[in-house]
């Protein structure tokens, strides 16, 4: 096994990785902005080493001081948690080309899914279900794009091929939007992601976000480890997540996830990934795949008792995955909120000192958090602070033992959203479960009207 691995990431998933490494006996460096340098995890790690100042640009996304990080410490290997620099093909070469392992697949692997037109093609040559759209990249041709569209049926949606984190995207409902919406979506594009690609898809009016997560070795074998239903979302940014999806017959789960396992043998996937679905009247579609460890894997981890983060490691050192699909069992029901520094309904970002703090606790809680009493929560970055975790052997249990936890959690000095997940542990419609990646959005406007 791997002697030392150096974290490229902050916050609560380099607290994660670093307990992962600490169970299986590796020791750990972490990296950290200025920012930083006071986080409790960041003196629990065996080395640290300072990147640079506060914006995530001089830092964590300091390709360099990175890499230079794990020369003077001599790390083996790089685990890039989410975000930040996990999805960077060019990081994940260089790291290699370093003379480090890279915790995650292989630059081309990421290569291939970061562009959604490469990802989408290759997802249906492996007979993995896709939105119905385009051919590939649109064409120039206007009069082309009509027939495409034409073709499709409106609403359709355009989509920059380098997009991602919910922008270059745009919904168009007549032929009389067309045109001018393709050319605007391709201008932001090139501007935002230096890609003017954009390709068509059919726009789904009501479907849930449900997806699979995968693990797989260099030596040809895959499994997936169930589904996760990610539908309670605000801007696109997930809040609440839970394993298994409701209402979801178990017969579908299993075929779109032996597509999702056979799909990552045929194209060589190494390490954790999660192939994101739009789910509609009984139907798959597939949107795109992230090629690292997600936020929500803790929900994952909770029904199959498996080690995300820890099997990430083992693959990445080169080892053959220790679990066949007849070995991987589903248990219980597992339901994370985010836990975010923002004003809970107008969504402010809170930054600043924790006055009081304490954590819940109890049977089938599970916290993962940096956060602590007297900690500064920096202005710079995402405002996740927390994730809380509960378990049941049922969903209604689940969703008891989280009201409980949410009601004994407290943080003070700043402002949390543990509000919102409070009404939504009370939402009828979110008891019944099952709701679309509109129903936030809808209620929280729902409300607005009732309050003016
Ligand atoms: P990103 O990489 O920016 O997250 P995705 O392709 O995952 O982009 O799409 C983000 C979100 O946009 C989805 O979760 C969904 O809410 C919405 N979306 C994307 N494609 C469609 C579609 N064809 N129909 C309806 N909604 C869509």
């Amino acid at each position: 096994m791997f002697g030392k691995i150096l974290i490229a990431n902050r916050g609560e998933i380099a607290l994660r990785i670093q307990r992962a490494c600490r169970e299986l006996g590796i020791r750990t460096v972490v990296v950290h902005s200025e920012a930083d340098r006071d986080a409790k995890y960041v003196k629990l790690a065996d080395e640290s080493v300072c990147i640079g100042p506060a914006p995530s640009a001089q830092s964590y996304l300091n390709i360099p001081a990175i890499i230079s990080a794990a020369e003077v410490t001599d790390s083996e290997a790089i685990h890039p948690g989410y975000g930040f620099l996990s999805e960077n093909a060019d990081f994940a070469e260089r790291v290699e080309t370093s003379g480090f392992t890279f915790i995650g697949p292989r630059a081309e692997t990421i290569r291939l899914m970061g562009d959604k037109v490469s990802a989408k093609n290759a997802m249906r040559e492996a007979q993995v279900p896709c939105v119905p759209g385009s051919e590939g990249a649109l064409p120039d041709d206007p009069k082309e794009i009509v027939k495409i569209a034409r073709a499709i049926g409106y609403p359709v949606i355009i989509k920059a091929a380098g997009g991602g984190g919910g922008r270059g995207m745009r919904v168009v409902h007549t032929e009389a939007a067309l045109v001018n919406a393709v050319q605007m979506t391709r201008q932001e594009a090139q501007t935002a992601f230096g890609n003017p690609t954009v390709y068509m898809e059919k726009y789904l009016e009501n479907p849930r976000h449900v997806e699979i997560q995968i693990l797989a070795d260099e030596h040809g074998n895959a499994v997936y480890l169930g589904e996760r239903d990610c539908s309670m979302q605000r801007r696109h940014q997930k809040i609440i997540e839970e394993a298994p999806a409701p209402h979801i017959p178990a017969r579908l789960i299993t075929r779109i996830g032996e597509r999702c396992a056979e799909a990552c043998r045929k194209i060589k996937y190494r390490g954790a990934g999660t192939f994101e679905f739009l789910y509609e009247n009984g139907e798959f579609y597939f949107i795109e795949m992230n090629t690292r460890v997600q936020v929500e894997h803790p929900v994952s981890e909770a029904i199959t008792g498996i080690d995300i983060v820890q099997e990430q490691i083992r693959v990445a050192f080169g080892e053959k995955l220790r679990y066949r699909q007849k070995d991987i069992s589903f248990r219980g029901h597992a339901i994370e909120c985010r836990i975010n520094a923002e004003d809970p309904f107008t969504f402010v970002p809170s930054p600043g000192r924790i006055e009081f703090y304490h954590p819940p606790g109890g049977p089938g809680i599970r916290v993962d958090s940096h956060i602590y009493q007297g900690y500064t929560v920096p202005p710079h970055y995402d405002s996740m602070v927390a994730k809380v975790i509960a378990f049941g052997d049922t969903r209604e249990q689940a969703i008891r033992r989280m009201r409980i936890a949410l009601s004994e959690m407290s943080v003070q000095g700043i402002k949390t959203n543990i509000p919102l997940h409070q009404e939504l542990m009370q939402d009828a419609r979110f008891v019944e479960g099952g709701t679309s990646i509109h129903y936030l959005e809808q209620r929280l406007a729902d409300k607005g009207e009732v309050k003016r």
